[in-house]
């Protein structure tokens, strides 16, 4: 079941909510804000899949508020209609040209109305799922290395512009070539999936990521998190992936599938770059591997 819509109104007139309610009945969901600036508040807050947004309005007019729209990064990326009894070519195309994707005019003629939202939403849905399958591996499920690229360089700027530290887990399956060897490919792959579900039931927080960093690697992002504490739920995901018991009878460590990982915080000294973060994460995995496997190594300063 597709997750239900959402349309912001944003008109002093509240007749056009009242037609929408009636119009869409149940399924779209209808919020509906009489000026810009509660309007603006309400598109960052509920972040809608469309915006109806009116021309005249007394403080500030829909033109006003649609160029605050497109220059958040918050709301840029939201549809706007104009619905306006504004029918003049001059405005339509002003409309138009700020970033409105459309322009219906008032009176509205609610069959008309109702096809062309539908047709609108129906966009959004299709980029939205687009949009999240470019950043999801196709595997597992869970976050691809696009993403991880993307994420990891945001967090890590905004951990430096708000002063606090941001810790990074690579982690890699122990002696998995042998596993492959001994069970093929397809079961390898069903191998993959069980660790990465099991990464990510340990991410507790909405602001972690797990994502799949390359074949049998994974990568866990930790924004404002300390490397003790980084290093204590590595831990926890080593010690869960051991506990799936997942029968590796060609490994050295122990008789299951094992992961080693490394832990890796922006607090560690030397670290002034994005690729110095990766590159000591990485060292740590290779010191686990060297050091036995199925262990974390967190970096030492
Ligand atoms: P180590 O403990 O040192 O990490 O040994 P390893 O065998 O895990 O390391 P290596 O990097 O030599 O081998 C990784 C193997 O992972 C090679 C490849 O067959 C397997 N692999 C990589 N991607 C996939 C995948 O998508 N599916 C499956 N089934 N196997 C993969
Ligand atoms: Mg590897
Ligand atoms: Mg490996």
């Amino acid at each position: 079941m597709p997750e239900t819509q959402s349309v912001l109104i944003i008109d002093d007139d509240p007749v056009v909510a009242e037609i929408m309610e009636t119009i869409f009945a149940g399924e779209v969901q209808i919020t509906s804000c009489r000026n810009g600036p509660d309007g603006i508040a309400a598109a960052v807050a509920g972040a809608p899949d469309l915006i109806l947004l009116d021309v005249r309005m007394p403080e500030m007019d829909g033109y006003e508020a649609l160029k605050l729209l497109k220059s958040s990064s918050e709301t840029e990326d939201i549809p706007v209609i104009f619905l306006t009894a504004k029918t003049e070519t001059e405005d339509e195309f002003m409309g138009l040209e700020l970033g409105a994707i459309d322009y219906i005019s008032k009176p509205i003629i609610p069959r008309i109305v109702k096809v062309r939202i539908h047709n609108h939403l129906l966009l959004k849905r299709n980029r939205d799922q687009l949009a999240n399958m470019s950043m999801i591996d196709g595997l597992t499920g869970i976050a691809n290395r696009r993403r991880f690229d993307d994420y990891l360089d945001q967090e890590f700027r905004r951990g430096a512009r708000s002063e606090y530290p941001v810790s990074l887990l690579m982690l890699d399956i122990d002696e998995f070539k042998i596993y492959n060897d001994s069970f093929g490919h397809q079961q390898g792959d069903e191998c993959l999936k069980a660790v990465a579900a099991e990464i990510k039931s340990h991410s507790r927080r909405p602001s972690d990521l797990v994502a799949r960093y390359g074949g049998e690697e994974f990568a866990v992002i930790l924004p404002d998190t300390p490397l003790g504490a980084a290093q204590m739920l590595a831990e926890k995901i080593r010690a869960g992936v051991e506990g799936l018991q997942i029968a590796h009878p060609g490994a050295q460590a122990t008789p299951y599938v094992t992961v080693s990982i490394g832990a890796a915080c922006t607090e560690n000294a030397g670290i002034t770059a994005l690729t110095d973060l990766i590159e000591v994460a990485d060292k740590c995995v290779y010191r686990a591997k060297e050091t036995g496997r199925n262990r974390v190594c967190k970096s030492l300063d």
